[in-house]
C-alpha cells in the first residue's frame, strides 16, 4: 500500500416519516447510523455530509428477531403430512425428512427460510442446528454442516445466533444425525465460536436440545460452556404435555426442577416453549433470570397446547419469539398467535398488550440471543425495518395516533406487501420488497423446483 487511505465512509441518516422510538410512534425523527452499523443518535443533529435515505411515507421499526429456527423443516413444506399426534409427526414426517437431508437441501433450505424472514422484516435469527453427521454412515462432520447454515444467513444478510446443539441419544435411527459425546460437542462449539469471535453479525450459543436428547452430563457441560463463553444457552422444555411425565421417569422431577435439580438452572438459561410449566416452575423460571422462546405458530400447528406466557411475564421472564418448523417464518404472525392463543385458551380479551408482543418480536429475542438490538436507540445495532404506510394492511390507521397504527402493526400487518425494506447494520437486505444480496429463482432452483 501506497499510504493512500481509503476515505472514512460517513454516517448514513434515515429519515422515516414516522419512527418508534421508546415505546411510541414519532413523526419527523432522523436516525444517523455510523459506519460501524451502530445507531449515533435518534433525534436532534441532521449534519452535511450524511449520506440521506429518504423513507417518505414509511415508518421506521426495529426489526424482528427470529430466536428459535429449525431452517431445514422448511422442507416439510409440500409433503402432505397427515400425522394425527406429534409422535406421529416426528417419526412419520421430522424423521424421514432428517435421514435425507444432504449438504446441499441444508444449505438450500437454510437459504429459502432466511431468505422469507428477511422479507418478513427479520434481521436476526436464533438457528438451532443440531444436524451434525452425514446421511447414510452417521460419519460427523465436524462443524461443516453448521457452517452451512451460518454462510446461508450471512448470503442473505442475517445475524444468526447458531444455537449449536447438544444431542447423545441416539437410540433411534433419526436421531443418528445428531448425536454424539461431550467432548465432540464442546470442541465443535469452541471451534465455532473461536472462528467467529468478534463477528458483530455471529453468535455461537450451546444449546443442550432437551431433557432427553442430552443426557445430565451433557447438559451441565453445555451450561458450563456458557460459563465460560459468558453466553446465554437454550434448551427444549415442556413443549409437551409427555415431556412432563418423560422428566419425571428421567429425573424424578417436572422439567424445569429437573433442570435446577442438575444445578444448571440461571440468568443464562434460556427455556425453549416451555408449555407444560406448573405454577411452581412459573414462580422458579422468574427467580432464576431464565429466559423463554415461545414459538405460538408452531405449538398450534403440533397441538402443543397454550403456555403460561403471561405468567411468566409477570414472574419477571424475558420472552423472545421463535418460528421454530417454519411452516411460516415471519415474526408479527408470532406476535399475533401469541396473544391469539392466549385468547382462546382463556376465553378473554387483551392478555397481553401490544407493546409487549413488539417487544418479544424484537428485543426479548434480541437480548436472549446476545444481540444489542431491538430497539432504535443509540448505541444499538441499526437494525431496522421500513414498513409501507401505503400498504393496504396499515389502513385506516396508518396515518393516526401512535397506539393505532402499533395495533396495525402488530395485529393486522402483511409483511409481504408492507415490508419495504430491511437494513442489518444500516446496511440494506430488503429494499422496494426485494432481496438485494440473493435471488430468489436461484434459491428455488437449489430447492430441486
Ligand atoms: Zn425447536
Amino acid at each position: 500500500m501506497t499510504g493512500a487511505e481509503a476515505p472514512a465512509r460517513q454516517a448514513r441518516r434515515f429519515e422515516a416519516d414516522r419512527t418508534w422510538v421508546d415505546g411510541v410512534f414519532r413523526d419527523g425523527v432522523a436516525v444517523r447510523v455510523g459506519p460501524d452499523g451502530r445507531i449515533l443518535s435518534v433525534g436532534g443533529e441532521r449534519p452535511e455530509g450524511d449520506e440521506v435515505v429518504r423513507l417518505a411515507g414509511a415508518a421506521l421499526v426495529p426489526a424482528c428477531v427470529d430466536a428459535h429456527s429449525h431452517a431445514f423443516q422448511v422442507l416439510l413444506r409440500g409433503r402432505a403430512g397427515g400425522a394425527r399426534s406429534f409422535q406421529e409427526w416426528v417419526d412419520g414426517s421430522l424423521y424421514p425428512l432428517v435421514e435425507d437431508l444432504d449438504e446441499d437441501a441444508l444449505r438450500a433450505s437454510a437459504l429459502l427460510a432466511f431468505s422469507e424472514m428477511a422479507r418478513s422484516g427479520v434481521a436476526a435469527v436464533g438457528e438451532f442446528h443440531y444436524v451434525h453427521n452425514r446421511k447414510g454412515d452417521h460419519e460427523p462432520q465436524g462443524e461443516r454442516y453448521a457452517e452451512v447454515v451460518l454462510q446461508a444467513a450471512r448470503a442473505v444478510g442475517l445475524r444468526v445466533a447458531l444455537l449449536r446443539t447438544f444431542y447423545d441419544t441416539a437410540d433411534r435411527p433419526g436421531r443418528r444425525r445428531f448425536a454424539e459425546g461431550v467432548d465432540r460437542a464442546v470442541a465443535a462449539t469452541e471451534a465455532l465460536g473461536r472462528r467467529h469471535r468478534g463477528d458483530p453479525h455471529v453468535r455461537v450459543l450451546p444449546a443442550p436440545h432437551s431433557l432427553h436428547g442430552a443426557s445430565a452430563v451433557m447438559i451441565r457441560a453445555a451450561a458450563e460452556l456458557a460459563r465460560g463463553l459468558d453466553c446465554r444457552w437454550h434448551i427444549h422444555l415442556a413443549e409437551q404435555a409427555s415431556d412432563v411425565e418423560r422428566a419425571r421417569a428421567l429425573h424424578g422431577a417436572t422439567p424445569l426442577a429437573a433442570l435446577e435439580a442438575l444445578g444448571v438452572l440461571d440468568g443464562r438459561t434460556v427455556l425453549v416453549h416451555g408449555v407444560w410449566l406448573d405454577p411452581m416452575e412459573v414462580a422458579l423460571a422468574g427467580r432464576s433470570g431464565a429466559g423463554l422462546v415461545s414459538c405460538p405458530l408452531t405449538n398450534l400447528e403440533l397441538g402443543d397446547g397454550v403456555g403460561p406466557v403471561p405468567e411468566l411475564v409477570a414472574a419477571g421472564v424475558r420472552v423472545g419469539l421463535g418460528t421454530d418448523a417454519n411452516t411460516r417464518p415471519d415474526v408479527y404472525a408470532e406476535m399475533r398467535a401469541l396473544e391469539l392463543a392466549q385468547r382462546s385458551h382463556r376465553r378473554r380479551m387483551g392478555v397481553l398488550e401490544d407493546r409487549q408482543l413488539l417487544e418479544a418480536g424484537t428485543a426479548g429475542g434480541a437480548a436472549l440471543l446476545g444481540f444489542e438490538s431491538g430497539r432504535i436507540e443509540a448505541g444499538l445495532l441499526a437494525d431496522l425495518v421500513a414498513l409501507d404506510l401505503d400498504d393496504p394492511s396499515l389502513w385506516p390507521g396508518a396515518w393516526g395516533d401512535s397506539a393505532g397504527l402499533l395495533h396495525n402493526v402488530v395485529h393486522a400487518l402483511r409483511p409481504a406487501s408492507a415490508v419495504r425494506a430491511l437494513y442489518v447494520g444500516g446496511e440494506p437486505v430488503v429494499e422496494g420488497g426485494r432481496l438485494t444480496r440473493v435471488d430468489l429463482e436461484a434459491v428455488r432452483r437449489g430447492l430441486g423446483g
